[in-house]
């Protein structure tokens, strides 16, 4: 099976090397000369839009997919008029468009947080005497990893806001005091079997996902499923799916869908007995869909800006790292470890050593967080 991916990052490379033991080939296009995909199949080093590529990818792909969701949705469209793609091209263009993603989830009866579209500066004003303060003041579309948005907590802060943002479309979202961030990641085939991994409870820093914990049995799994299913179907969707949701004391708020697999799912790699991405690709290729439950609890910590030294990583027992061979940057995604448990439970061994991880890494609040879990 031959599929053509639209992207060629992290995302990409852990597909590709998900597929590899599945005897799949893969052709990336992506315009960036360092994608880290590169190596695992042909690269087309093109812009998303380029004819020619788009051409010769669908001439030898047998399905196309994508991993990066800035790929203009005009762009699946032309590929759909002649090769199969997956996730619909409807699914992209809600995720693309936070003003779109917000209605959907209304059209479904999934609570979010207060929201109203702001395209001027008085719109501004007036959505915020309506939602009150605080509020996330957000573009509507290109926004990622908390770019694209900003805080407003007192009134003087709309004019500097408006300054940095406005000019594109907007929408203002009441500030939600969530007590946890969760995502939940989960799979749908053409023939309409769907499939849900565990919870994922997601700990950022800077707009950044830092941490992110399989959480198997949370209380709240039915709620968060019976959502992203309503999604899924309403979409028509096929591939790996990622709704993003914040705890309140009322119980969940949908905040965003990611059309693809997800950075909060990468621990399903070592913890699922089939992972996120080899899920969507065989949603993708018509296979059945593999076995989503936990193989052990896990965690995730994501290498930004700086890799930690290999040898310290390694070191920790239960811990898999992975490095996606990119050069270092300021708040780049550079690679993530793995730490999977050694029993059926998270225990205080799990936290200490989930805490050495998050040290190396930098993340010291975290860390000391989790010391404070392991020696309760
Ligand atoms: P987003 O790009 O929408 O996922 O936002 C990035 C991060 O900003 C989220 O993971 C939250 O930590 C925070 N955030 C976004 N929207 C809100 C909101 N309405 N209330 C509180 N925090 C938010």
């Amino acid at each position: 099976m031959k599929i053509g991916i639209l992207g060629g990052g992290q995302l990409a490379q852990m597909l590709a090397q998900a597929g590899a033991p599945l005897g799949m080939e893969f052709m990336f296009l992506c315009p960036s000369e360092e994608a880290c995909a590169a190596p695992l199949g042909q690269h087309l080093c093109n812009d998303f839009d380029d004819a020619t590529a788009l051409d010769r990818l669908r001439r030898w792909a047998d399905v196309a997919t994508f991993e990066f969701e800035n790929v203009p949705a005009s762009v699946i469209e032309i590929l759909a008029a002649h090769t199969r793609v997956y996730p619909p091209a409807r699914a992209l263009a809600v995720a693309q468009d936070r003003l779109r993603e917000k209605q959907t989830f209304d059209s479904l009866e999934i609570p979010t947080p207060a929201y109203t579209a702001v395209d001027s500066q008085e719109q501004l004003s007036q959505a915020v005497g309506r939602l009150g303060l605080p509020a996330v003041l957000k573009t509507r579309t290109q926004g990622y990893d908390g770019k694209g948005q900003t805080v407003l907590k007192q009134q003087a802060d709309l004019l500097s806001a408006w300054e940095r943002l406005g000019g594109v479309p907007l929408i203002l979202e009441a500030f939600v005091p969530f007590e946890r961030e969760l995502s939940i990641i989960a799979v749908r085939s053409a023939k309409g079997e769907t499939r849900c991994y565990c919870l994922s409870e997601n700990h950022h820093r800077d707009g950044i996902l830092r941490l992110a914990l399989s959480r198997c049995g949370d209380p709240l799994q039915d709620m968060a499923e019976r959502y992203v299913q309503r999604l899924l179907q309403n979409l028509d969707y096929v591939g790996t799916l990622a709704l993003e949701l914040f705890q309140t004391e009322h119980g969940l708020l949908a905040n965003e869908i990611a059309p693809r697999v997800h950075n909060s799912g990468h621990w399903s790699i070592e913890g699922a007995a089939c992972s996120q991405f080899e899920n969507h690709l065989r949603a993708v290729s018509g296979l059945p869909l593999g076995d989503t439950s936990l193989v052990q609890p896990a965690a995730m910590v994501n290498l930004i800006g700086r890799l930690p030294d290999l040898g310290a990583l390694t070191a920790v027992p239960g811990a898999f790292p992975h490095i996606y061979g990119k050069s270092e940057r300021a708040g780049r995604k550079l690679g993530h470890v793995t730490l999977t448990a050694d029993g059926p439970a998270i225990d205080a061994e799990f936290q200490k050593r989930l805490a050495s991880l998050l040290r190396l890494t930098g993340e010291m609040q975290l860390a000391t967080t989790m010391e404070r879990l392991s020696a309760a």
